[in-house]
């Protein structure tokens, strides 16, 4: 199939990529000049683990192009794929200005029947208003079709989770062009499900909403665990061992951020808004999760009178592990305070430093070394539960002046940290002093 793919973010270049891979041709835009010329010299703009491989291999074999000319990138294809994001507008509802123009720009350029593919979150019905653009400023007698296809990969293994993902979301209102799409995807192997397109495009909310759910829950019970004396990581075990809970997503932290699950919940509680319903539930897990952001600076609080002059490590600045992705992380948040309190902040993560440098305040020292960050500081806050801090041998905070640490992703067994003079605290489980 020849396909074109618009936006080349997390989510449009790993699907563009991945479908190269699986042997159709083709084409990724972006508006972003900058960005196509990285791409087109074989560098991926973004850290993913296996991305820049495959694009490399497929560009080699001519099946994965780049472009920001829109007149080449809609040259024929059968299928567009929309990938462009949808960020959160000030009242928390999703913006579609980008996925407009996408419809705008198909309906100007394309010259053949064409299905239009809807990667990018968007709310219930706008699939709908997507095919109403395109039909009302098409400038050919051609047919499009438009059928929701929501994306569930995660960043940091977005590579294999296109290839062993749960599930394929399928949503149309044409048995054709919903067999089309299926077969485009067949050989990644993963569970196709079918329906029609306002239940696709739910089913991408509402799995996010119950994920951050999920999260939001586990936090508070650790909180109450720390109150009552109890492990939330024996409770969490506990918990999970019934089928019905699963033993996924039960990790107590510092909460929940990147670019989808703070901005996918507030855009469900418009859309429910929308149509006269108070998402309550909704609502109190995005109020947790604010909450559950501050923690490690209440710990913070509890241990120091004032930071003023204190030195502060921060041990990992990315929303989550695998990742260079700073959007809504809790590092934002933490050393903003930080900073703004005359802390003195080094911080270290091994890819999100570049972007967190156009991110946080300028304040900030970033190092290469966990060791050098840990080198004669008063205390550590670990704020990403990357591997090369899963890994530490505890022995290395005994470079820091009187060690304290504070782990927001409780990366240590208490048992291993307890063999060291380091004073440590985590989310939900007893304090080691
Ligand atoms: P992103 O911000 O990383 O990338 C969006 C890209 O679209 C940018 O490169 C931008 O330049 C480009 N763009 C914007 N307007 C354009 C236009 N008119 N024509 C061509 N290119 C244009 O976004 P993302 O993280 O890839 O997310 C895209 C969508 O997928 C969002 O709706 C998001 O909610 C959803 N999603 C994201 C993830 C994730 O983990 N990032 C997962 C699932 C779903």
């Amino acid at each position: 199939m020849k396909i074109s793919v618009v936006g080349t973010g997390y989510v449009g270049l790993v699907t563009g990529v991945s479908l190269s891979e699986i042997g159709h041709t083709v084409t990724c835009i972006d508006i972003d000049q900058a960005k196509i010329e990285t791409l087109k010299k074989g560098i991926s703009p973004i850290y993913e683990p296996g991305l820049e491989k495959m694009m490399l291999d497929n560009m080699d074999e001519n099946r994965l192009f780049f472009t920001t000319d829109f007149l080449k990138g809609f040259k024929n294809p059968d299928v567009i794929y929309i990938a462009v994001g949808t960020p959160e507008n000030e009242d928390g509802s999703a913006n579609l200005a980008f996925v407009e123009q996408v419809a705008l720009d198909i309906a100007h350029y394309v010259n053949k029947d064409t299905i239009v593919v809807t990667k990018s979150t968007v709310p219930v019905g706008t699939n709908h208003k997507i095919k109403q653009i395109i039909d009302f400023h098409l400038k050919m007698d051609v047919k499009i079709e438009v059928v929701s296809n929501p994306e569930f990969l995660k960043e940091g293994s977005a590579i294999r989770d296109s290839f062993q993902g749960d599930r394929i979301v399928i949503g149309a209102d044409s048995d054709e062009a919903s067999t089309i799409i299926e077969e485009i995807n067949k050989p990644f192997g993963v569970p196709v499900y079918k329906t029609d397109i306002r239940s696709a495009e739910m089913i991408k909310y509402a799995s996010n909403a119950f994920l951050a759910t999920k999260i939001s829950f586990i936090n508070e019970i650790s909180n109450i665990c720390e109150r009552v004396g109890a492990n939330v990581e024996e409770v969490a075990t506990g918990m999970g061992l019934d089928k019905r809970i699963g033993n996924q997503f039960l990790n107590a932290g510092i909460g929940y951020g990147g670019s989808c699950f703070p901005k996918d919940t507030k855009a469900l509680i418009q859309i429910a808004g929308n149509v006269h319903y108070d998402f309550e539930l909704l609502k109190g897990v995005v109020e947790v999760n604010k909450k559950q952001q501050r923690l490690i600076l209440d710990k913070l609080h509890d241990l120091f009178m004032s930071i003023h002059g204190k030195k502060v490590a921060v041990l990992g600045l990315a929303f989550k592990p695998d990742t260079d992705d700073m959007r809504e992380a809790a590092s934002i948040v933490v050393t903003e305070y930080l900073v703004e309190n005359g802390a003195e902040v080094v911080a270290w993560d091994p890819v999100a430093a570049h972007n967190a440098k156009h991110i946080l305040r300028e304040e900030i020292k970033y190092v290469d070394a966990i060791e050098e960050a840990l080198g004669g500081s008063d205390v550590v806050l670990i704020l990403t539960e990357w591997n090369q801090v899963k890994n530490l041998d505890p022995k290395v905070f005994l470079l820091m002046n009187d060690p304290i640490v504070i782990d927001g992703r409780n990366c240590f067994k208490l048992g291993e940290i307890q063999k060291y003079n380091v004073e440590y605290h985590s989310v939900g489980r007893p304090s080691v002093l």
